[in-house]
């Protein structure tokens, strides 16, 4: 304000000086006083208005725009018009935003916003609970400062969010998020957490209810399949009967043993302490043995190929590949006909991959089927994979083996034609030529 009376002293002086000269220039005493008076009301009216006008600007949102005088009424008016509708635009936006904060916060998922930088925009009530956040206080800090957990860190990093994350190690004890990163806008991220604590509770309690039951099993069935085997290898066993109903209780006592093995073997690699056995595996070494298994299997009935691109070593656990790879080959014996051909191949793709693949001459399996076949129990025909003593658990069981190895099983056929079952690792799993020995 006292900018204007200052301004306002300046004016007057001038218009002083100005009608000192007309005075003593013209010579006109009445003139200059009137120019004098004349020019200062004109002054002191437009800066009374900008006066109001700076007033009200220093508290724009709660004052009312003034009401001005002269030209300044128009002005004022117009600036009043634009002054309601933007506070209408405003309330509408306020409205809107709460609406929208409401319908979050009412969200089964917790919800922040994050800017290019990963520092948090906003977020909802349940995600502050979630990640031990406060809305207020963390705005503006990046959430890896508050949410440390390495895995976490990694899939910020990664960019690639097609799979969630499933983060254990939270600040809250026995708290369990599913979490998954949307992009949105030019750089922002949505990050969603879901509670999945309940969920995974009823999943380490059926893993280990599966585990659990099969041990019970295991023992008393390889005690009466000893048995069995026992007396159906005894001479002076008579009855013809005996004998047929020892061979098939003996038949059943093995299928059962195969299977609670295989959903043994299956509870161990789900579950997920039981981290991978890192060693280095001698590729070459385990075709060989692969094909010698491969052929025992076939018993002559089959020709059995194999085809070495490259002798190399690679990290993993070499009981888990041999299991893994095993399957396929005895998948492929099992499901071609005698007098077919089964190639085992380990190749070398030119992005760097190396690929262990399994190429049969048999059965081959319709399309609509390839994609299930990594289901638990899913089979083509059930009939024959059980005559061939399959348990429908074998590929689940690969399928796990390559997860665990970053590796992916590939599956192409051709009904009636064959099958290649392929497991592709990543370049990283190469050991170079020189590092340690071989397992
Ligand atoms: P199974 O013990 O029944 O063989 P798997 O999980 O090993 O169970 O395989 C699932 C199903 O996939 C099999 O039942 C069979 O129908 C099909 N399959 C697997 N390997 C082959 C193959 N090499 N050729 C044709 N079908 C196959």
């Amino acid at each position: 304000m006292s900018d204007f009376w200052q301004r306002a002293l300046v004016y007057s002086f001038t218009i002083f000086v100005i009608s000192l000269l007309i005075w003593a220039i013209a010579d006109a005493l009445p003139a200059a006083l009137f120019f004098g008076v004349a020019m200062w009301l004109r002054i002191i009216h437009h800066l009374r208005n900008l006066a109001a006008f700076d007033s009200w600007l220093s508290n724009a949102d709660t004052q009312e725009v003034p009401v001005g005088t002269g030209m300044w009424e128009d002005v004022f008016a117009v600036l009043d018009k634009l002054v309601k509708q933007r506070r209408k635009d405003h309330e509408q936006y306020a409205a809107a935003l709460q609406q929208m904060q409401q319908a979050t916060s009412a969200l089964p998922e917790g919800v922040v916003i994050l800017d290019d930088a990963d520092r948090i925009e906003w977020c909802n009530p349940l995600a502050e609970r979630h990640f031990g956040l406060d809305a207020k206080r963390d705005m503006g800090q990046q959430i890896t400062y508050l949410a440390r957990q390495p895995e976490f860190v990694q899939y910020l990093d990664r960019n690639v969010f097609t799979e969630p994350l499933v983060l254990r190690d939270t600040r809250h004890e026995d708290l369990v998020l599913s979490i998954k990163l949307i992009a949105y806008g030019s750089s922002k991220r949505l990050l969603i957490s879901r509670d999945i604590t309940h969920l995974e509770r009823i999943e380490t309690m059926r893993r280990d209810f599966v585990a659990n039951v099969s041990h019970e099993l295991r023992t008393p069935l390889t005690v009466v399949n000893g048995f069995v085997e026992t007396m159906q290898d005894m001479p002076n066993l008579e009855n013809d009967m005996a004998r047929r109903a020892l061979k098939l209780m003996g038949d059943q006592t093995s299928r059962m043993e195969r299977l609670v093995d295989d959903l043994l073997t299956l509870s161990r690699l789900e579950n997920e302490q039981n981290v991978l056995q890192e060693e280095q595996v001698n590729v070459q070494e385990l075709m060989h043995t692969l094909l010698e298994e491969g052929r025992s299997l076939s018993n002559g009935q089959h020709v059995l190929k194999l085809e070495l691109e490259s002798d190399v070593r690679i990290g993993g656990c070499g009981n888990e590949l041999h299991s893994a790879f095993g399957n396929l080959v005895t998948n492929a014996v099992r499901y071609t006909p005698p007098g077919g051909e089964v190639v085992l191949r380990w190749s070398e793709q030119p992005d760097g991959h190396m690929a262990f693949s399994v190429k049969d001459s048999g059965i081959g399996i319709a399309p609509q089927h390839i994609s299930r076949l990594t289901e638990r129990f899913y089979r083509v025909d059930r009939s024959r994979s059980r005559e061939t003593g399959g348990t429908g658990l074998g590929l689940a069981i690969v399928k796990h083996i390559a997860m665990r190895h970053q590796a992916q099983l590939n599956i192409s056929s051709a009904e009636g034609k064959g099958s290649t079952f392929s497991v592709v690792f990543p370049e990283k799993r190469r050991i170079p030529p020189g590092v340690g020995a071989g397992a």
